[in-house]
């Protein structure tokens, strides 16, 4: 069948627009509960580079947890996996993104790169290899969508930063455990700096599309992944990408994807698509309660799912 992605979108855009109460913008992180909740942007792009759009698709917001993909990218062009994933696990935790308990048991090992202390040792990995982190890391993820207008939010990782208590802890108990190389301070305001990234829907599917076509590697610069480990961040997302969320994702949407507390979430069909939502409000176990629901929407209708 031939798929209008453009009236599919725009059809789920309106059947959801009477569900704009549902969900609550995070206050944990103080400039972001300033973001207008009303905002919803949808963009999907074809794996033959057709480009389809829905409202607030070109607004740059906050991608927080996103660029956990785009650092453990840079990190396996970097170092290779094999010592990576000695530090960090590919299992789903189960437990909320920021949740400390199994790394006192699992000896400082955080479960995977996609909850906060799995980000926080990929950063470490960044820090020690990169010549100066935050500009080399910025200017891969520009590369990525071959776009120098991205850029970080100084005032939100700042923001993030004065009540980064649990951040913290989760840092100072991997460095006591032997799994933090550098200083935890130096790490942490990487990490925020990171999180702190602003991008559009738009180039946010120019950044991931890559992973669903294996005729193009994913990477830029001298970062590339082999498509081998580009598979394997594939699993991750489909595995880990959406906190303890991530069985219900796979349930209800049947997608390798990656949300962030920003409210955004990309996903991908691997050599058919890649779509970005952004609707500020999360639902209880932090994804974005519109997303979610839009994502179901699209693989149900398009029947576009893995499975
Ligand atoms: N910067 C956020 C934090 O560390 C990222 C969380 C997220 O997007 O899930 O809490």
């Amino acid at each position: 069948m031939t798929i209008d992605y453009g009236a599919t979108i725009a059809e789920i855009a309106q059947e959801l627009a009477e569900k704009t109460n549902h969900g609550k913008v995070p206050s944990y992180i103080p400039e972001l509960a300033k973001v207008d909740r009303n905002r919803f942007g949808i963009c999907l792009t074809t794996i033959e580079g057709d480009r389809y759009m829905y409202g607030d698709s070109n607004v740059k917001f906050s991608i927080q947890s996103i660029s956990k993909v785009l650092s453990l990218t840079m990190a396996i062009s970097l170092q290779g996996q094999e010592s990576l994933w000695k530090r960090v696990g590919v299992e789903p935790s189960g437990n909320p993104f920021n949740s400390i308990v199994q790394l006192e048991y699992e000896n400082g090992i955080p479960r995977n790169p996609f909850i906060n202390a799995g980000a926080i040792v990929i950063a470490d990995i960044l820090v020690s290899q990169l010549q100066h982190p935050k500009q080399e890391f910025l200017a891969y993820v520009r590369g990525l969508c071959n776009n120098p207008d991205i850029n970080y939010n100084r005032q939100v990782a700042q923001s993030e930063k004065s009540v980064g208590y649990m951040n913290a802890s989760l840092a100072y108990m991997m460095k006591d455990k032997g799994n933090l190389i550098n200083e935890v301070d130096e790490v942490l305001d990487f990490y925020y700096l990171q999180c702190s990234l602003e991008m559009t829907c738009v180039e946010l599917v120019d950044a991931f599309r890559n992973f669903g076509d294996t005729g193009v590697p994913f990477g830029h610069g001298a970062y590339f992944l082999t498509s081998s480990q580009a598979r394997r961040v594939n699993a991750l997302m489909m595995t880990c990408g959406f906190y303890d969320e991530s069985g219900e994702f796979a349930f209800e949407v049947g997608l390798p994807g990656k949300s962030g507390v920003g409210g955004a979430i990309v996903a991908l069909l691997p050599e058919k698509y890649c779509v970005s939502v952004w609707s500020p409000p999360l639902n209880k176990k932090g994804n974005s309660y519109m997303g979610m629901m839009a994502l179901e929407r699209l693989t149900t209708k398009i029947e576009g799912s893995i499975f």
